[in-house]
């Protein structure tokens, strides 16, 4: 069994030929800056539901179950909620909070609106739409901040609300596609706000990336933090080993990054394929494996019917 924790759906008109664009890691990272066209049309565009695109390609690679949450930009919790329903043998939706400023060119100077609609929004999202948890939140739409006690004081409205429910959270690490925020990616922030809330799982997404900057602070948030959980998107073989001997197996999933830029990514092969090798480059053990695989999303999300 294979359990995908990170895919972003939904797409714009203007994504739908970006195989043209995009080949290779590198191409998608500038995107943005060599398609300026493009990458705008998607700020204005009405998003479409590429599930079915989602469900060809884990079939073909062999994924049993995805968590799905929205792409930067426009797309609703609500829109995702669709795609879950299409696909509810296959498909779970995590929600998103303040996405929509991460595809913009700027971020709030007062977040205020955003924090305190953002109790609201979980509630509706997990009772109402039946999602499991909360997607990536690029807290700079939530926080101007830059002092990790004032950032965790900040996001106290939106951790409070995702405290009641226990439902895990995850923080991006490193950097993205998309413009602005970058100074978030580093989690040495997210020590604070893991201490505060010992029972919410935390995952910081990507490890750092492959990048020692921000693979180091990860592993130290880790190691302070029982609660703190790492998935494998966008890391290396020797990263994945040095967290898998620091922390053990139980804190690190599996997921894929997938999304209408990321799945044309075919060089130097296709996106799953590129994911899946750093956990034989890393010489995983079947018990490593398994929790990765998704043992650990099962157990974290209370997906109890799948480990029956
Ligand atoms: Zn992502």
């Amino acid at each position: 069994m294979i359990i995908d924790t990170h895919i972003h759906v939904w797409s714009y008109p203007a994504l739908v030929n970006a195989r043209d664009h995009i080949k290779s890691t590198k191409d998608l990272v500038s995107f943005r800056s060599r398609c300026p066209d493009l990458y705008d049309r998607t700020l204005t565009e009405e998003p479409i539901d590429n599930s079915d695109q989602l469900i060809s390609d884990m079939d073909k690679f062999g994924i049993d179950r995805g968590f799905v949450q929205a792409r930067p930009g426009s797309v609703t919790n609500d829109q995702v909620a669709l795609s879950v329903e299409r696909h509810p043998d296959r498909l779970f939706g995590l929600m998103r909070i303040g996405h929509d400023q991460e595809a913009a060119y700027e971020y709030m100077e007062d977040p205020t609106p955003v924090r305190e609609s953002a109790a609201d929004e979980i509630a509706h999202c997990i009772e109402d739409l039946g999602m499991i948890g909360l997607g990536e939140i690029f807290i700079r739409a939530m926080t101007a901040e830059v002092d990790p006690e004032k950032i965790a004081r900040d996001l106290v409205s939106m951790m409070d609300a995702v405290n009641h429910y226990k439902v895990p959270v995850q923080f991006p690490t490193a950097w993205s596609q998309f413009p602005g925020g970058l100074f978030y990616g580093h989690p040495v922030w997210a020590d604070e706000v893991a201490a505060r809330y010992p029972e919410v799982p935390i995952i910081l997404t990507k490890m750092g990336r492959s990048l020692i900057t921000y693979f180091e602070p990860c592993m130290a948030v880790g190691m302070r933090n029982e609660n703190v959980y790492f998935d494998v998107v966008g890391t290396n073989a020797d990263h994945l080993r040095q967290a898998l001997d620091l922390l053990g197996s139980e804190r690190i999933m599996f997921g894929s990054d997938w999304s209408a830029t990321w799945s044309c990514v075919r060089e130097p092969a296709p996106l799953y394929t590129m994911r899946l090798k750093v956990l034989e480059d890393a010489n995983c053990t079947s018990e490593e494996r398994e929790n990765i695989l998704w043992r650990n999303a099962a157990r974290l999300f209370k997906l109890h019917d799948l480990t029956k």
